[in-house]
């Protein structure tokens, strides 16, 4: 018992998330100053600082029925959204998946939904999720918000590769503690780091799953590709390393978070998706279960206009074909802008990490001052341990040069 007005468990709990407020804090410095350079944004931006909206999701947006755009939305989706999803997420692999897996989808608020979901269900109270030491902020407050601690392995060796030996040691280690495995990995397309990770870094990962989990030791692989629309290699290729789960075991479940504000630039609709899939018939009824569950108890259901949007263009070969020549132009732009940063650093021999796609560039960085030095000069970065997170997706193309030279300065 205590005294105080919030629960015990919610005494020390304080949002110290310093992507967003940084965020705003550029936002307003650049509003007095324009020159600034604003490189916090995790939004795919236009060369005149809009937002890279896409013309299908807009023209359906306004076309929308009063039922289509005002009614509750199914609690497991509309059959379009359910369907399309599946075809979206596993592309070129759909039917191997389908043949070999049970499958579940569950519309969720954002990606975010989904792993949140996910993390206050397939963990115990008190046990510890495992990430890569570079990771997106927001992880760990949905895992304490779910009762759930965070352990890290390094995720790069001296190379930039992909740590598999820390990843295998690590997550055997948790793994043996705790008699759970919760494997929270970013890919393709990193936040923060732009790692995209080679198929033959994913054969390992799934043996490694397989291995605990043929101790006994349930394993559930969360698989967020929020930014699997934005790698460089295009649509499928960003897709192969859905042959690797092929050999996942029975018992494993895989859990992928897909999410609609990347891929259809609705970032503030708030949809996306929770996809469950193993080979044993009963994980997945419990995912279904446990996850239908969580929607109704924590948001009800989600938002129907951008439900019914996305399942038009899931359902509308025509439509679907039109979206992704519109996602390849947002590619391109971002490809553009890679190619001149990347031109830039070579020339001012600026190390950066090697980039694969999406949103965001890592730089590599020992000085411990980093955030503030920037600022000095103009420019907003996000920072975390050892790393800068460059938001490429909305950098202007005019501004890369300068913004090369001061990062330079810097590292
Ligand atoms: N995962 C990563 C790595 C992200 O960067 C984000 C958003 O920035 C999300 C998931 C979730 O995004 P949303 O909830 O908007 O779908």
């Amino acid at each position: 018992m205590n005294n105080q007005i919030v629960g015990t468990h919610a005494l020390t709990k304080k949002m110290e998330s310093n992507i967003l407020k940084t965020s705003q804090d550029a936002k307003a410095a650049k509003k007095l100053n324009p020159s600034l350079i604003d490189a916090t944004v995790g939004m795919m931006n236009k060369e005149d600082g809009n937002v890279f909206s896409y013309k299908t999701v807009s023209d359906l947006l306004c076309q929308l029925t009063d039922a289509e755009m005002y009614h509750y939305s199914p609690a497991n989706g509309t059959a379009d959204y359910r369907n399309g999803v599946i075809d979206w997420v596993f592309g070129q692999h759909k039917d191997a998946i389908t043949k070999a897996f049970h499958i579940n989808v569950i519309p969720t608020t954002g990606g975010s939904g989904a792993i949140s979901n996910a993390m206050y269900n397939f963990n115990d109270f008190g046990q510890s999720v495992l990430i890569p030491n570079h990771y997106w902020t927001p992880y760990e407050n949905i895992a304490y918000e779910a009762n759930v601690g965070v352990e890290t392995f390094q995720m790069f060796d001296e190379n930039f590769n992909f740590n598999l030996a820390d990843f295998r040691a690590k997550a055997l280690a948790l793994a043996d503690k705790q008699h759970r495995l919760f494997l929270v990995l970013n890919d393709p397309c990193n936040n923060p780091t732009g790692l995209c990770l080679k198929k033959s870094d994913w054969v390992v990962v799934i043996q490694v799953l397989n291995e605990i989990s043929r101790k006994g030791i349930p394993v559930i692989l969360l698989h967020d590709l929020a930014y699997i629309d934005y790698e460089m290699a295009g649509f499928d290729a960003a897709r192969d390393m859905f042959e690797t789960y092929l050999d996942l075991d029975e018992n494993v479940l895989a859990c992928i978070c897909f999410s609609g504000s990347k891929t259809f630039s609705m970032y503030g609709l708030r949809i996306g998706a929770q996809v469950g899939l193993s080979k044993s018939k009963k994980v997945i009824e419990d995912f279904a279960r446990v996850g239908d569950y969580s929607v109704r108890a924590r948001f009800s259901s989600v938002n129907r206009p951008a439900m019914s949007v996305i399942g038009k263009i899931f359902a509308d070969e025509a439509k679907k074909t039109v979206f992704k020549a519109e996602l390849m132009e947002a590619r391109e732009v971002l490809k553009k802008r890679v190619e001149l940063f990347e031109a830039c650093a070579k020339k001012e021999n600026l190390k950066t990490i090697p980039y694969g796609g999406g949103f965001f560039i890592g730089i590599p960085t020992e000085n411990k001052n980093v955030f503030n030095d920037l600022v000095q000069d103009g420019v907003y970065v996000i920072t975390m341990p050892g790393l800068i997170r460059l938001a490429i997706s909305s950098v202007r193309l005019d501004e890369i040069e300068r913004l090369v030279k001061i990062i330079k300065k810097h590292q």
